[in-house]
């Protein structure tokens, strides 16, 4: 199955989505954006639920526009799963099955055996998303649309049922689009990722070409790359350009910038700290010292701001708990900085 969108449009009084030209094969596409930003309407056009202005949705080549809703084969799941109250679990699952010995294969596949008799208020949120999942499944659909189905989750639950649906989209060999607004679902999830803003699509990649290669500032900021410096190619070299920006002057790996103004791009956890020591040992291309102004517990790593040596700038770096710990990081530390050549990225500033 492929689905393919081309010059998807829609126009509210105060929203103009589109146009939309984008292909999705058998793969998880992340859908990833700002709330506000079109995700929901990307979905409700291709399930027909809303109106296109102009456009195509071809899937396998057949065209769904003008197709109704039913005809269409596509399963949508919501942020609320949307079942029916009065209806067991399996009542549910079974109003959409195109054949009842589906519904006990889906229970099984999604852990539901326990809780097929009872009904959706008796249940877990992480139990409802699941069966509202069973039951769009049930279709056999074509596509398979999920907006947001995990944000009203807790935590812990959103994390075990995100692992599960890794298994189930790898099985299931049809286009999924998969909305979200939270960036670690979407690299998670995501075989490629869309970034969303304004009705438009911004860049689509892998997750790690959209996360290290943004293609301007809002993708890079909205992917975490904090470290967003102005700066100016000061020689292109054929190993890569050197760039310049605050008193630095690093190597890069860029060998394909047009420009000369452009906005120098590390994702902080792409920035590795050491010891003045150890680092000085075997300095190499890329090493400035600098010395922590903030640090910040993030759980699974230690945000650090680096104020660069002669204080233009501050660098932030993601670093891991045993680093932090063996560097014993406070404030005022100082620190060697190593900010490897492939890792910073240069956007082209065009005029
Ligand atoms: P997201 O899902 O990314 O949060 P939506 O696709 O829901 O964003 O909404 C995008 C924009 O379209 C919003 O500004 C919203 O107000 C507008 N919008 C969505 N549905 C309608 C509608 N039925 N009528 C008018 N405006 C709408
Ligand atoms: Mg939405």
């Amino acid at each position: 199955m492929i689905l393919e969108l081309s010059q998807l449009s829609k126009a509210y009084s105060q929203f103009d989505f589109g146009p939309v030209d984008l292909t999705v094969d058998e793969e998880v596409l992340a859908v990833l954006g700002p709330s506000g930003s079109g995700k929901t309407t990307l979905l409700s056009l291709i399930a027909g639920i809303t109106g296109l202005d102009s456009g195509s949705i071809l899937l396998d080549g057949r065209e769904l526009v003008g197709q109704p809703l039913e005809d269409r084969h596509v399963g949508m799941v919501f942020q609320e799963g949307a079942l029916f109250p009065h209806m067991t679990a399996r009542e549910n699952i079974e109003y959409a099955a195109t054949a009842s010995d589906h519904v006990d294969e889906l229970a099984t596949l999604l852990e539901l055996e326990e809780v097929l008799n009872r009904k959706p208020p008796t249940l877990s949120g992480g139990e409802r998303q699941r069966v509202a999942l069973a039951r769009s499944l049930a279709t056999d659909p074509d596509v398979l649309l999920l907006d947001e189905p995990l944000s009203s989750l807790d935590a812990p639950i959103r994390k075990r049922l995100r692992d599960e649906l890794h298994n189930l989209f790898e099985s299931l060999e049809i286009p999924i689009l998969y909305v979200t607004h939270d960036q670690r679902t979407a690299t998670a999830l995501g075989d490629r990722i869309a970034i969303v803003r304004d009705g438009g699509l911004e860049q689509v990649g892998s997750p790690s070409t959209v996360l290290t290669r943004p293609t301007n500032r809002f993708v890079a900021r909205f992917t975490g790359n904090e470290n967003l410096f102005e700066g100016s190619v000061t020689d292109r070299a054929a190993d890569g350009a050197r760039v310049r920006f605050g008193d630095l002057q690093l190597q890069t790996t860029a060998s394909d910038i047009s420009t000369s103004a452009v906005t120098v791009c590390i994702h902080p956890s792409r920035v590795e700290v050491e010891t003045p020591i150890v680092a000085d040992g075997n300095r190499s291309v890329n090493t400035v010292t600098g010395t922590v102004a903030r640090w910040l517990n993030e759980g699974s790593v230690y945000r650090v701001d680096i104020q660069i040596e002669a204080g233009s700038l501050t660098l932030t770096a993601n670093v891991r708990p045993p680093t932090f710990e063996r560097l014993t990081i406070d404030n005022g530390s100082e620190i060697q900085v190593l900010i490897p050549q492939e890792s910073i990225h240069l956007i082209p500033e065009l005029e």
